[in-house]
């Protein structure tokens, strides 16, 4: 998938999350993903990019 406004304007109107800052997996004090996974093509800061910029979803994301 890639970003869009579209999908931009849906995250924020829906309240979707799917970032590792909201997920039950990620400890704030060390910025790590509890299962090891790696967190940087899930973060906050991945789908803050420009349009046609492809974002990547963890399949183990669990909403906290
Ligand atoms: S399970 Fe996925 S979304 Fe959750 S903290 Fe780990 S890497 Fe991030």
């Amino acid at each position: 998938m890639v970003m869009s406004d579209k999908l931009r304007r849906e995250r924020a109107s829906l309240r979707l999350v799917c970032a590792c800052e909201e997920c039950e997996h990620f400890v704030d004090d060390d910025k790590v993903c509890d299962l090891l996974y790696p967190t940087t093509p899930h973060r906050l800061a991945a789908f803050d990019v420009p349009d046609g910029t492809p974002i990547f979803f963890c399949k183990m994301f669990e909403a906290r």
